[in-house]
């Protein structure tokens, strides 16, 4: 969170005002700022990263009952988002070193309904964006990235939202950049930007006219100023967690058994959002054992993600089987370790010395 006494007297002016939400000053001037920070050609601010998601799916008018080929080894939303379109999810299994679709498996999904791919920048490690632009080409399909966790990244010297044909992005609370809910979409082709508004404005263009069956999925004044106030400090933000991330991985990675889910860092930009570790299968503890482990002694990790959202309850048995055998191995032996801005070197040495303890 940013400092009170900012956040409280930035949000003064509403009361001048009385415009707390619809596009108002802040909205529109977060947006800009948003754009410049992502370094991407257009920005639209969202409610959240799953309707964002949702009305970027909708936004390309795809046949009902199309295929989206994706990933399993995410969070719910990416799945749901696809299936509350009223599209079906065809599962890509994922690659072992850092949990993104494995590209090589994509072709063989492509089907005559297939219309698009929608993968996940995991953790922030970034898909193969080369070869999902190939792929995609060559079969006439969208790309939608779900960048919910790779806020500020870059990739050869290009926001991360510049890739594919949209990539949508979360400022939920609990992510590394937060407007309390909050979400937002990046694109290229400059007319999504009409649509998109469309869709979570209710398709209202004036008092009379409705152009659209839209939504209500805009993001209001007080969320914007969260938004401006935390951006003025993420640079800072980032600063602090790459150092506590540094420091936990120089003792993590002593640790024969336990493997850091994070490709190559130093060619790139990054957010530092997540420090996710992989239980080796010589391990002679299990994942839960270690999560249940830690849990005893306060310290709360996440399997982030398990299930893979092809076996939740909602979705099982109904679409494609397909061989997840990596994605399955990767989430029965996931734990993402707490990592936040202000958390000392001290807890950080506490925590390895209970995982060391039980291993
Ligand atoms: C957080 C998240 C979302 C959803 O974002 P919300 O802002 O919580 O709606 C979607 N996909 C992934 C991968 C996420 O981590």
């Amino acid at each position: 969170m940013p400092p009170y006494e900012e956040y409280i007297e930035a949000i003064k002016p509403l009361w001048q005002s009385r415009w707390l939400t619809n596009m108002g000053t802040y909205h529109n001037c977060f947006e800009e700022q948003l754009r410049i920070y992502l370094d991407v050609p257009n920005v639209s601010l969202v409610v959240n990263g799953h309707m964002a998601l949702e009305m970027t799916i909708q936004a390309f008018s795809f046949p009902h009952g199309s295929e989206i080929i994706t990933t399993p080894f995410t969070f719910v939303s990416t799945t749901h988002a696809i299936i509350r379109n009223g599209l079906r999810p065809v599962f890509c299994d994922v690659k072992e070193e850092d949990g993104t679709i494995d590209e090589k498996k994509i072709e063989d999904l492509i089907s005559e309904k297939t219309v698009a791919i929608l993968p996940v920048h995991i953790y922030g490690n970034i898909c193969n964006v080369e070869e999902i632009k190939r792929i995609a080409d060559n079969y006439g399909l969208k790309v939608i990235y779900d960048a919910a966790h790779a806020f500020g990244v870059k990739y050869k010297g290009h926001g991360i939202g510049c890739f594919g044909d949209a990539s949508i992005f979360s400022f939920h609370a609990t992510k590394v950049f937060n407007t309390i809910e909050g979400g937002a979409v990046a694109f290229k082709n400059q007319e999504l930007y009409d649509t998109l508004y469309n869709l979570k404005n209710f398709g209202i263009r004036n008092e009379e006219l409705v152009v659209t069956v839209g939504a209500n999925a805009k993001m209001n004044e007080f969320c914007a100023i969260m938004g401006l106030c935390n951006l003025k400090h993420i640079a800072e933000t980032l600063k602090k967690r790459e150092y506590i991330f540094n420091y936990y991985c120089q003792r993590l990675e002593k640790i024969d058994c336990i493997k850091i889910l994070i490709k190559d860092l130093p060619s790139k930009e990054w957010n530092y959002a997540y420090l996710p570790i992989i239980i080796d299968n010589k391990s002679v503890v299990t994942r839960d054992e270690v999560y249940d482990y830690l849990c005893g002694r306060g310290i709360f990790t996440r399997k982030y993600f398990f299930p893979i959202t092809a076996d939740h309850a909602c979705f099982k048995n109904k679409y494609r089987k397909l061989d997840l055998k990596v994605a399955r191995d990767l989430s029965n032996r996931i734990l993402t370790l707490p990592i936040y801005e202000d958390m000392e070197t001290k807890q950080v040495d506490r925590i390895i010395a209970s995982i060391l303890n039980i291993i």
